[in-house]
């Protein structure tokens, strides 16, 4: 990094001025007494910051002040929540401080989450607690160890300050970073409540700075809604084959870039159940992990609407008639690589969906015998049987992997750079939380160094592969907890 770069890294606030009146002027509610609880360095780096995590960045990242150059705003949006539209929303306990120039050609938003109330809070308190400032922490980290998209986490605050939830909670402050806010329910707010103007204004703010190849062509809207749907099918077959399920697929929560985005109930599948429901309010089902890509699709169609006034329809009609085939080829490809196939053929999508069947039938844990398979040389596979009840099933599975495998040279090595060690698991998230509650961070840096390196299996990060008991009951968790 040099001197010059360095200089040249500021703030802008590049949204409020392209898209006035748009958003609320809001400045953050200090929280009482704050802590350091975990600072991202790796992540400070790239971003070419250069405060160090000193007691005053803790205090501007705890709402006391402002950084240079920031003017902190609420954004305004709407979104289709289970499925009914709620124009209510907006940001309710989160504040874009400012967009960082990192002086290296990108801009950061950087976004104070549980930063108090806003014009947009409703009934909440417009706080974050530590309890699930944690888990956003960790998931975010987590799925760029993988790397998936996602918004990331720069630093986390902890304090003393009471907040109440099911029960009485400690207040946090997340510093969220992400290359934008703006979600599909930004572009529904606009076009449903009729500020054609505005949608046009947010249209040219997305193709000129987030996706600069659709300015140039003849229909940029419809040019956006292309590519965010290959975006967002490529993000949801990486959940797909990592076993990730997000929760609140409403589409306030759908990043317009096809990032990870607003942590909530989510989880990762310990044991393969494709109807896995993460989130205890989701009664019916709705996000559960097997129905993500055809939420994703049916968001799509939300977000389609919203431009139809401005984007030819049949090119978006086009576009969404093509994410089937976007999300199957991604699918196949990461599913591929975890067994070791470096291309996948048309005979090799029996063979992937053959291992998904038999992992959900076996209910196999969804990562560990993946990361057996990459670990035991073909030959060996044999010593693999006795881990399935249908031996002969799972027998004539390795077989025919070997025997494909005998024409991928470089297939172990892909499969191991392809199969986690550590993985993100609710029960060692709340082993993190219940210490971290108790003021001991350790585990928590302890398991974030271990999913920062997913594919390194470092002997001091052995607790962390441990499988949940068989009786292991996560504690229920729901959104805007
Ligand atoms: P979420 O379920 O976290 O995506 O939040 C849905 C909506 O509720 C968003 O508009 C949030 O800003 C708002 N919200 C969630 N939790 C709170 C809270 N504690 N205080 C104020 N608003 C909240
Ligand atoms: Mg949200």
């Amino acid at each position: 990094m040099s001197d010059d770069v360095a200089t040249t890294a500021h703030f802008e606030n590049r949204y409020q001025r392209e898209l006035p009146d748009t958003y609320a002027r809001v400045s953050p509610t200090p929280l009482k007494n704050p802590r350091w609880v975990a600072w991202n360095s790796a992540l400070a780096h790239d971003l070419n910051w250069p405060h160090p995590p000193d007691n005053d960045l803790l205090h501007a990242f705890a709402g006391h002040g402002l950084l240079e150059g920031t003017k902190p705003i609420a954004q305004k949006y709407a979104g289709h929540q289970f499925g009914a539209f709620n124009p209510d929303l907006g940001d309710g306990r989160g504040l874009l401080l400012g967009e960082w120039n990192d002086g290296q050609g990108q801009h950061w938003d950087f976004h104070l989450k549980g930063a108090g109330k806003t014009p947009f809070s409703r009934f909440g308190d417009g706080r974050a607690v530590l309890r699930s400032s944690i888990r956003e922490y960790l998931g975010s980290e987590a799925l760029h160890g993988l790397g998936i998209p996602t918004t990331r986490a720069l630093a986390l605050v902890g304090s003393d300050e009471p907040v109440m939830r099911e029960r009485l909670e400690h207040g946090a402050m997340l510093l969220r970073i992400a290359k934008t806010h703006i979600r599909f329910g930004h572009f529904e707010w606009f076009a449903f409540s009729g500020q054609t103007g505005k949608l046009e204004q947010l249209l040219n703010f997305c193709v000129t700075h987030l996706f600069t190849d659709c300015s140039r062509q003849p229909d940029p809207a419809a040019a956006l809604f292309d590519a965010v749907t290959v975006r967002t099918a490529h993000l949801i077959a990486h959940w797909m084959s990592t076993g990730f399920c997000h929760g609140v697929m409403n589409t306030d929560n759908m990043s317009i870039i096809g990032d990870t985005f607003d942590y909530g109930p989510y989880a990762f599948l310990d044991a393969m159940q494709p109807g896995f429901i993460c989130n205890h309010t989701d009664t019916s089902g709705r996000y559960a992990y097997n129905r993500q890509p055809d939420v994703a699709f049916w968001n799509l169609q939300c977000l389609a609407q919203a431009l139809a006034g401005i984007a030819d329809q049949s090119a978006l009609r086009d576009s969404l008639s093509r994410f089937a085939k976007h999300y199957n080829e991604r699918f196949l490809e990461l599913m591929g690589a975890r067994l070791g196939l470096a291309t996948v053929m048309d005979e090799d999508q029996s063979l992937i969906r053959d291992w998904m069947q038999l992992a959900s039938d076996e209910t196999v844990d969804f990562h560990r015998p993946l990361r057996a398979l990459a670990e035991t040389e073909a030959s060996d596979w044999a010593t693999l049987d006795d881990d399935y009840v249908d031996r002969d099933r799972f027998r004539r599975f390795r077989q025919a992997l070997a025997e494909r495998r005998q024409q991928e040279p470089g297939g172990q090595t892909l499969a191991l750079a392809s199969n986690p060690v550590s993985i993100l698991r609710t029960h060692h998230v709340q082993a993190v939380i219940d210490a971290c509650e108790q003021g001991d961070d350790s585990l928590l840096h302890s398991y974030l160094a271990a999913l920062q390196s997913p594919f390194d299996a470092r002997v001091e990060w052995q607790r962390w592969r441990q499988l949940p008991p068989p009786d292991y009951q996560a504690q229920p968790l729901s959104c805007s907890s």
